[in-house]
């Protein structure tokens, strides 16, 4: 850390949260590149987070695979390797603490359920892809018949608020309304929302880098860590990497994770110097590092709209 700041406590705590589903692609890589330097630059420390709440098969996670490709790319991190699927625990006691508060109530709500409801007619304005509050008003025999009818529930949050607004480095000031977001799903398992609030509190981050995705689950996220009495995490929201056609960049975009790059000739580090062009960190063919790019990194000075892949990423990236 720079002088004059412990080395026992760091100002910042950075993460990296993927879900270990497939293996990193270019607007992955991207992200985890902004967050360690934001992380870094800081003297921070950095985590990383494996999302995996919804169960893969063995053969399906890439849990190492992503680590590697991390390091591969010269990003470090501190400590263990915390998993989501071994902190149930956690969750649950936030679940507990908020329900002790009535504020959750079970929904029994099909998905097709609730998007007919969200698109039909009724008072006040539902945002886009909101819960429109079917479940919130059941009696108890309402309850009842549907347990009967062997409907397992999923338990929500009572919000009863109006617009949160959040601060983002990047994108700035901005609202939503928040719903009543699932807390845990019908399935039993916690909900992202909620297990991404409990996570940042309880490993001490206060500096979350992600992509812009998640930008509008954000005030849902700053809502639940108020009412459960969390600080908030300053948010960086990263614009999204996007493939030729301007949809998110995915598999059909050709070569875009680091095997796929490797197989054409184009290195981790090659890699790693394309991402930092993109990020207005490097002049192109420039051979820096990971290191290199801590002093020079400068949140004013990264793009604030998407990069967009030219075809066939395989030759535009070399
Ligand atoms: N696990 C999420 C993802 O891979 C990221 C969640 C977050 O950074 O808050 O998209």
């Amino acid at each position: 850390p720079p002088a004059g700041r412990a080395a026992c406590h760091p100002v910042t705590t950075g993460r990296f949260a993927p879900s270990p589903t497939g293996r990193l692609h270019l607007g992955n890589l991207r992200t985890a590149l902004v967050a360690w330097l934001f992380a870094r630059s800081e003297g921070g420390s950095f985590l990383v987070r494996m999302e995996d709440l919804d169960r893969v098969p063995a053969s399906e996670d890439h849990e190492a695979d992503q680590l590697a490709d991390l390091a591969a790319l010269g990003l470090d991190w501190d400590g263990e390797v915390v998993r989501q699927s071994e902190r149930f625990d956690l969750y649950e006691a936030a679940i507990a603490r908020l329900d002790a508060a009535g504020l959750t109530y079970p929904c029994y709500c099909t998905r097709r359920e609730i998007r007919e409801a969200a698109s039909a007619p009724h008072d006040g304005p539902v945002p886009d892809g909101a819960y429109p509050g079917t479940c919130r008003g059941l009696t108890p025999r309402e309850r009842a018949e549907r347990e009967a009818a062997g409907r397992p529930p999923a338990l929500r949050l009572r919000a009863d608020v109006g617009p949160v607004t959040v601060d983002d480095v990047l994108l700035g000031e901005f609202s939503a309304v928040v719903d009543d977001v699932v807390l845990r799903r019908n399935d039993g398992v916690p909900a992202y929302n909620l297990a991404v609030v409990v996570d940042d509190a309880a490993q001490g981050v206060d500096q979350v880098v992600r992509g812009d995705d998640l930008a509008s689950s954000t005030p849902r996220q700053a809502h639940l860590a108020d009412l459960l009495g969390l600080p908030r995490p300053t948010w960086a929201h990263v614009p999204l990497v996007l493939g030729p056609s301007g949809q998110r960049l995915a598999k059909r975009d050709g070569a875009v994770t680091l095997p796929e790059l490797a197989a054409l000739g184009v290195s981790a580090l090659d890699v790693l110097r394309i991402l930092a062009v993109s990020l207005r960190l490097a002049l192109p063919g420039e051979p820096v590092r990971a290191a290199d790019l801590v002093d020079r990194f400068e949140p004013v000075l990264l793009p604030t709209v998407p990069w967009v892949l030219d075809p066939g990423s395989g030759r535009s990236v070399t």
